[in-house]
């Protein structure tokens, strides 16, 4: 068995590679593969491939070639968990219950498992959006298993994720109307997910590039920076500010949440935008030890903010625990810059115009925070 250890310092790898070998043998499984955006920035290090060549849609083909039946890209859902939680902050901050505590992003476990061990108080503070993982694991589960006509139980749903603490996540529970399993059932780290490329003989130079299954295969770039430090955050303030004014903003208006260096200012980023009338304090943050600092000053009454993404490993998920192992903490912010150049050249930029999610909603949430997209995308506690 292989252990390795997360940066974050409170787990251990466990190599799932076996489950998900069992489901591919099983013929009344149906295995649904999601991949999450920093996973495409590093998995071709382990191969020596060049940056061009090591595409997503590669990552496609090999699992498609291991036997996965469909496979999707996590940034799909990452634009879907753009979509509640743009509305969910807006909703807050227009209905006065945004005070002295900001809202803060719920999409990293480590994060989550942290303030609710370390600063129990602040977790109402919490976006109650479930993160990609999840909401994708949701939603194949619901929305996909019926396109299909496939149980839910008899649904494997994997992820490949840069991140150790999304094995620990993937416990949540997914309760849709008779069927109570997991949104995920196998999270997978991008080094196993290389261990199963080489175990399967698969040649990662011959791979090519193969798209993602539909109807959940569009993504806009919004979506895709979701795994460097402050692309959560720039995602969301673009599909809130249009939210607020009907309009788009440009869609570099909210650049200054990037890091311009690896761990600057203690590895916080603040930044103050107006929509309208609307002042808004935000602040970005990777790193355990630096989110205790500002959470601190937060406590002390030194800074306040309206909105805070926080993600536990330096650089965000690119430099996650799943991830090749690499010397250099500079890694991340260069993993990062891939994705960055990814959402440059993207067709799409906003999560609000990925045309399926759009369909999604048209056809099955309705709108967003929605009674059946709470029952299904958002965490009970
Ligand atoms: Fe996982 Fe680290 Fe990303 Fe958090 S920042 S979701 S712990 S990889």
């Amino acid at each position: 068995q292989c252990i390795t250890h997360c940066p974050v310092g409170a787990l251990s790898e466990r190599d799932d590679t076996s489950k998900f070998w069992e489901a591919i043998a099983d013929p009344e499984k149906t295995v649904v593969v999601q991949i999450a955006p920093a996973v495409r920035t590093a998995w071709g290090e382990v191969f020596g491939l060049k940056d061009k060549d090591a595409t997503v849609g590669k990552i496609v083909d090999a699992l498609k070639k291991m036997g996965a039946d469909y496979v999707f890209d996590t940034s799909f859902s990452a634009d879907l968990t753009i979509m509640e939680e743009a509305n969910e902050f807006v909703h807050r901050y227009t209905s006065g219950l945004i005070g002295d505590r900001p809202m803060f992003t719920s999409c990293c476990p480590g994060w989550v498992r942290f303030v609710k061990s370390q600063y129990p108080r602040m977790t109402k503070s919490l976006s109650t959006a479930k993160s990609p993982q999840q909401m994708f694991g949701a939603v194949m589960k619901s929305y996909f298993a019926e396109k299909i006509g496939v149980k839910p139980e008899n649904m494997v749903s994997v992820s490949i994720m840069p991140c150790v603490a999304k094995k620990g996540e993937r416990e949540m529970e997914l309760f849709h109307g008779e069927y109570a399993g997991h949104d995920v059932d196998i999270a997978l780290t991008t080094r196993e997910l290389t261990r199963m490329i080489r175990a399967s003989h698969i040649d990662p130079k011959s791979l090519e590039d193969v798209v993602a299954d539909r109807p959940m295969g569009d993504y806009s770039g919004a979506g895709v920076i979701f795994g460097a430090t402050g692309g959560v955050m720039e995602a969301a303030l673009r599909t809130a500010y249009s939210i607020i004014k009907k309009e788009n903003p440009p869609a570099d208006a909210f650049k200054p949440v990037r890091s311009k260096a690896f761990q600057e200012n203690d590895g916080t980023v603040e930044a103050k935008f107006n929509i309208d009338d609307i002042e808004l304090n935000i602040a970005v943050v990777s790193g355990l030890g630096n989110t205790r600092k500002l959470l601190n000053k937060i406590e002390r009454g030194e800074a306040k903010y309206d909105f805070v993404e926080v993600m536990a490993c330096p650089g965000g998920c690119v430099g996650g625990g799943g991830q090749p192992v690499k010397d250099g903490y500079e890694l991340a912010f260069n993993r990062g810059k891939k994705l960055y150049f990814l959402d440059e050249n993207s067709e799409i930029r906003y999560s609000h115009e990925n045309k399926d999610i759009i369909a999604l909603y048209d056809e099955y949430f309705h709108k967003p925070l929605s009674h059946k997209a709470h029952e299904l995308l958002h965490v009970h506690e």
